[in-house]
């Protein structure tokens, strides 16, 4: 199924999320319902995808017509235009839905001041991992490309202005990136979009919203293919300059080599945290010996490991808010 993505205000507004045979089914796996956290409903919708449970396109659906269609209308007036732009009506209508993937928790190590291990990269945003642990809150995303790029900013500022003077880049590596970026312009032309399918198919299904050993082991197999594949595919073109099929190419070299970090990791973590979920490991571990995966690409290739989780503001179980908060803030979700 393709299409646009929903927010989740519709979840906590009180929509409601059927199956193919308009049964009500998120009460069947947890008592919050459709306002469980999104990893639980999308893990809910799934399993009914996997009983053949679902709407005509294999999906199923989400129904706001019980609030009114035009309070519906009043409230949500961008996904009504863009479920309407897509043939659907929010406002009176039944919806169809999958799970997809929106977010990615993991991403390079960064200090709080988002300095990384190499002088001089500072990473900020999405691509930064840690702020959100396993499972992001909504709304959370935005907030922290924001402050966080503000942070970067001044990091750089302070930092450049105590460096003596700045470095000369490396020649050798940067022509040796060069010579990377400039491979497929050196192979005969042929698609890239067939690849990045295929690679988009491996992971949803071997490393997506459930997943076991066997599955992720496939998936890697399917993603060194897939790599493979991509390096006797060219791309046409003197002029560099706006060659999106350049760029189309080197994206999806950088998603192969994600995706082989994101399976690597996944199966190394033998536990089930936010939207890393083992159907053969399926308990949460122990929250006290947290830990988090670090895959760096090494002179003897990816290497795995682990690194323990400070908590230096709250232990897992405990809570900075005043009494009675908590609640509150599970309901914003
Ligand atoms: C559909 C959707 C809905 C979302 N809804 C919410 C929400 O309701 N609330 C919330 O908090 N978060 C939401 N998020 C998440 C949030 O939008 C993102 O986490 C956030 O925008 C990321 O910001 P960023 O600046 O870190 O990265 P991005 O916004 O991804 O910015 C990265 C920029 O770098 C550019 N770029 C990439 N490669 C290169 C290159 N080689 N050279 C130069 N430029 C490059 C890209 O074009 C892009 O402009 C949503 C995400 C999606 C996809």
């Amino acid at each position: 199924m393709t299409g646009t993505v929903l927010e989740e205000g519709l979840r906590g507004a009180g929509g409601q999320l059927l199956n193919g045979a308009q049964h009500r089914f998120m009460f069947d796996y947890d008592p919050k319902g459709e306002r469980a956290t999104r990893d639980v409903v999308s893990r809910g919708i799934y399993a009914e995808m996997r009983k053949n449970n679902t709407s005509t396109n294999g999906g199923v659906f989400i129904s706001m017509a019980h609030l009114g269609p035009d309070n519906v209308r009043a409230k949500f007036p961008g996904m009504v235009k863009r479920c309407a732009d897509s043939g659907f009506d929010l406002a009176g209508g039944l919806v169809e839905v999958v799970p997809t993937a929106h977010y990615f928790m993991g991403g390079v190590v960064v200090d709080p001041d988002t300095r990384t291990a190499l002088e001089g990269l500072y990473v900020a945003g999405e691509d930064a991992g840690g702020a959100h642990g396993a499972n992001r809150l909504g709304g959370n995303g935005v907030a922290n490309s924001t402050v966080y790029g503000g942070v970067a900013g001044d990091t750089m500022g302070a930092d450049i202005r105590r460096m003596a003077a700045l470095r000369e880049p490396c020649l050798e590596t940067l022509k040796a990136e060069i010579d990377r970026a400039r491979h497929p312009l050196r192979v005969k032309p042929d698609l890239v979009q067939p690849l990045r399918h295929a690679l988009q198919e491996a992971m949803w299904e071997d490393v997506g919203v459930m997943r076991t050993e066997t599955g992720m082991k496939r998936g890697l197999r399917r993603v060194a293919e897939i790599s493979e594949a991509l390096m006797t595919v060219g791309v046409a073109g003197d002029d560099l300059a706006y060659n999106l099929t350049w760029h189309d190419w080197l994206n999806l070299r950088s998603l192969c080599d994600i995706s082989e970090a994101i399976t690597l990791a996944a199966v190394a973590r033998e536990n089930s945290r936010g939207a890393h979920y083992r159907e053969d490991f399926p308990e949460e571990g122990d929250l006290d010996a947290s830990y988090f995966t670090v895959v760096t690409a090494g002179g003897s290739g990816t290497e795995v490991r682990r690194e323990p989780v400070r908590f230096s503001l709250v232990r897992p179980g405990e809570t900075i808010l005043p009494e009675g908060e908590p609640e509150t803030l599970v309901a914003a979700q």
